[in-house]
């Protein structure tokens, strides 16, 4: 079984077994089996010399409920669906009971500059691909803590990091596909701190296979000292769980534990420490100027990095990201590493500032949304379509409305989200009209996001809602808030 069927069975089943609680526990003897292996591989206490002592099955039972309790599930000491399923959830190989003893003490690194080197890539990426990958993982740790990390190509450095299947030179083998993906010594002489991949894992930069900066964050943690999480949103908990990667952060569970280790770096100095002016008054009379369009509003140029940073709207476009702020926009591109600003009329001439921005993929257009008009653009070629601007009303929102502040597209689900104060609408692209019931009340249906939304956007399966300098990634499937980011973290700001 593949990897992306792991994830498609346990999904499956989480939501089976929510809708259907009554699900009779039959367990095959594989499961069993399988059952069997996992504790003695990740539960076992081996520090304990005489084993023999304990009998085969108070040894299963104890660590079955050490096994559940760790995970949150309920302590029965014998085996259920529930149990199993987490067992084959791709994991990592280090032990969740500090079975070599490691963690204990807290060994930490004692200096600054933290070497390291990769003496065996993979050949699933290129090898600037896993270097820039690895550098980005030690990277959000030394965002937060006062250690650096270097590439070194030759000789023996602090931690050592291979990619290499099955038997590769330690007691512990990796397991084929799946199952145990990787593991790491905590902080020390020798061995300490090397890091090992399983080769026979299909590494990636996406959301398909094993991501790989996900998975190497999570054995630098070990490689710095941290043992693993009970809060399923840290990056130490122990089974791989796919989050999206763009602009990803530290969680604050893993940054409190490695700060507790090293304590924080100290902050470089911001050149602007005062906020940016509140967001200016609409230019909406018209004043009678020699231009007829309104006065430019001040450049963004130096919000980007602010944290008080607040959109006026955001899409995709072709994969690439579109940021918009005071008539100008941020592009970020996934082609090339730079973020650029651009004047919205230099690009589209017929457009001053944007208040609401979508894609719709399926039907390559992207649209822009000022004041009470629209425009249609071609998502390939960034040109206006004819036809346009049109009325606002023509959507189905009512001529009271005169601005809409957010709007997204949901490819799964085929509608658009219209945002307006603190209700939405509900668009159904392929009926081409307002869905029924709108519009409801935003805290009703997204908890957790606020109460208005002044820019959204799908980015890989999550919405992002800002309101404010403060942005929610939502997962829609399960109707909850995964994590709560700032606008300007979008913005290559680190
Ligand atoms: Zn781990
Ligand atoms: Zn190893």
């Amino acid at each position: 079984m593949s990897l992306a069927d792991f994830w498609i069975v346990l999904l499956g089943c989480l939501s089976l077994c929510h809708a259907a609680p009554t699900i009779a526990p039959t367990i095959s003897s594989e499961d069993e089996a399988l059952a069997k292996i996992y504790l003695s591989r990740f539960y076992d206490d081996v520090g304990m010399t005489n084993v023999t002592t304990r009998s085969l099955i108070s040894n299963i039972t104890e660590d079955l409920e050490a096994m559940q309790a760790f995970f949150g599930l309920e302590v029965t000491g014998t085996l259920n669906n529930e149990t199993v399923e987490v067992m084959k959830a791709p994991r990592c190989g280090v032990s969740d009971i500090s079975r070599y003893g490691h963690f204990a003490g807290k060994p930490r690194w004692q200096k600054r500059l933290i070497t390291y080197r990769i003496t065996q890539y993979t050949p699933d990426l290129s090898r600037s691909q896993v270097d820039a990958t690895i550098g980005k993982a030690f990277k959000l740790y030394s965002d937060v803590i006062p250690l650096d990390f270097k590439q070194v190509y030759s000789g023996t450095a602090d931690i050592m990091i291979l990619f290499k299947g099955g038997y590769h030179g330690d007691f512990y083998p990796f397991d084929g596909a799946g199952g145990v993906l990787a593991h790491a010594n905590s902080p020390g002489q020798g061995q300490g701190g090397d890091t090992h991949f399983d080769d026979d894992e299909r590494w990636t930069l996406t959301q398909r296979g094993v991501n790989l900066l996900l998975v190497a964050a999570h054995e630098f943690g070990h490689a710095l000292g941290l043992d693993h999480s009970r809060d399923r949103r840290a990056l130490m908990f122990p089974t791989y769980q796919y989050v999206n990667t763009n602009g990803y952060r530290l969680p604050d569970d893993d940054r409190r534990g490695v700060q507790a280790l090293y304590g924080s770096r100290t902050p470089v100095p911001t050149t602007r420490p005062n906020p940016p002016p509140r967001p200016e008054p609409e230019p909406e009379p018209e004043e009678p100027t020699e231009d007829s369009r309104p006065d430019p509003l001040p450049n963004p140029k130096d919000e980007q990095c602010s944290r008080q940073l607040v959109f006026d709207a955001a899409t995709s476009i072709k994969g690439d990201l579109y940021f918009f702020k005071n008539g100008y926009y941020w592009r970020k591109s996934t082609s090339n590493p730079g973020i650029r600003l651009t004047r919205v009329s230099a690009k589209w001439s017929r457009i001053n500032r944007v208040d609401a921005a979508f894609e719709v993929p399926r039907e390559d257009v992207a649209y822009l949304f000022e004041g009470r008009q629209y425009w249609g653009i071609r998502a390939r070629t960034k040109t206006l379509l004819s036809g346009y601007p049109k009325p606002i009303t023509s959507l189905g929102l009512p001529s009271s409305v005169s601005k809409v502040d957010a709007a997204v597209h949901v490819p799964t689900t085929g509608k658009t989200l219209f945002f307006v104060n603190n209700k939405y609408w509900s668009y159904d692209e392929a009926r081409n009209q307002m869905d029924y019931g709108y519009p409801r009340y935003i805290t009703q249906d997204f908890p957790g996001i606020g109460s208005k939304v002044d820019a959204a956007f799908e980015n890989y399966g999550y919405l992002y809602f800002s309101n404010g300098p403060r942005q929610s990634e939502y997962y829609l499937p399960y109707r909850r808030v995964m994590r709560v980011l700032l606008n300007y973290g979008w913005l290559n700001c680190y």
